[in-house]
């Protein structure tokens, strides 16, 4: 509807450089509505927004946690030249077409705008600095609720940026599905405080089945470990919990059947830190939650992905946990506790709920 007029405005001087003027494209019932400030020289090559790398970056992210309604725009509409930034009269002319996709918006859902870095901020917000209009958790515009993110490009230039956006993806996220995050967690123990020993062995033999998982160093030291004997139940076992490693002896003993995600991570860690020659490991008893997701020609085998697809729970991810196993590792141990259990329960549940039979019997 409003494509036809933005190719054919030349309200500014931009429309005599760039190639194509690029107006907004996705449906008006979008649940998000994103906004970046100009379109990249891709976008300018195709006439589509967000069809180059930052555009693909923003994509991914948003699948990932479960968005996959969005109309995507830009606060101007034509590719500045040399990828400089738009000026203040070509923002100034270009907004009407902003308000005008606004006003068509008819989101059927719970719905966000999503502004995308400094340059698209300053032009709804102009009296915010960047940083505030980011931190801010209840900002509006025309009514609509609205978060300031990082621009995906920004990773594109420095890769440290990488956690920093998929903690402003998760804010997004978090508004908009919040019941996916319902504690998952409620029920992980820390093992030495909240379960003793026999408690813990008695549930692990009684289930037959255990989910573990080992976090570790990069020399792969064992930061701690976990298990999951029924879905969201479990423990979390720091290192150097008193018997925790006698406990975990016991379990490779090959009475139990494992499940793990990536027995290739960490079958290393644990054999490191039982001293276990890995020809002792249980190799028969060990099924491979990844392995499966491989061959069940899963588009993505991360455990966090396949979570989030099969089962609708968002769990934490390891930047909201520091980033790195040093961070991790210095955390309190029920913050530990809640990340780290998840990754046991989920690879059994995936396992015994959503693999086994299609695995193992082909149904
Ligand atoms: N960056 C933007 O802000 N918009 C696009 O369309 C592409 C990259």
């Amino acid at each position: 509807m409003l494509a036809e007029p933005v190719r054919a405005c030349q309200a500014c001087g931009l429309h005599r450089t760039c190639r194509r003027p690029v107006p907004g494209s996705g449906p008006f019932d979008a649940q998000v509505f994103v906004i970046g400030q100009s379109p990249g020289a891709t976008e300018d090559d195709e006439g589509k927004p967000f069809v180059g790398r930052a555009g693909a970056v923003l994509r991914e992210a948003l699948e990932r946690n479960g968005i996959s309604s969005f109309y995507l725009t830009n606060a101007v509409k034509c590719h500045p030249p040399g990828n400089r930034k738009a000026r203040n009269e070509e923002r100034t002319a270009c907004f009407s077409w902003l308000l005008a996709e606004l006003s068509l918006w008819q989101p059927l859902e719970d719905h966000l705008i999503v502004v995308l870095g400094e340059d698209a901020s300053k032009t709804l917000f102009p009296d915010l600095k960047f940083t505030a209009a980011r931190a801010a958790t209840n900002l509006e515009f025309e009514g609509h609720p609205v978060k300031v993110i990082l621009h995906p490009a920004a990773l594109l230039h420095d890769m440290h940026k990488r956690a920093a956006f998929e903690q402003d993806i998760d804010k997004v996220a978090d508004f908009l599905h919040p019941g996916h995050r319902l504690d998952y967690a409620a029920n992980y123990q820390v093992f030495g405080r909240t379960i003793g020993f026999v408690e813990a062995w008695e549930r692990a033999m009684g289930a037959g089945m255990i989910g573990l998982d080992a976090e570790f160093f990069p020399d792969l030291t064992m930061i701690g470990w976990s298990m999951s004997w029924a879905s969201g139940e479990g423990i979390w076992v720091p290192r150097d919990a008193k018997h925790g490693i006698v406990l975990l002896d016991d379990l490779m003993d090959g009475r139990l059947d494992l499940v793990i995600h990536s027995v290739q991570a960490d079958a290393p860690v644990i054999c490191k830190a039982l001293g276990m020659s890995p020809y002792d490991w249980p190799w028969n008893k060990v099924r491979d939650t990844a392995v499966a997701a491989y061959v069940m020609r899963e588009p993505n085998i991360g455990l966090k992905d396949l979570t989030f697809k099969h089962f609708g729970v968002r769990m934490l991810n390891f930047n909201e946990m520091g980033g790195t196993p040093e961070a991790f590792a210095a955390l309190p141990v029920e913050a530990q506790a809640r990340y780290a259990v998840g990754d046991a329960d989920f690879a059994r549940r995936l396992w015994v709920e959503k693999y086994r039979d299609k695995v193992l019997y082909g149904v």
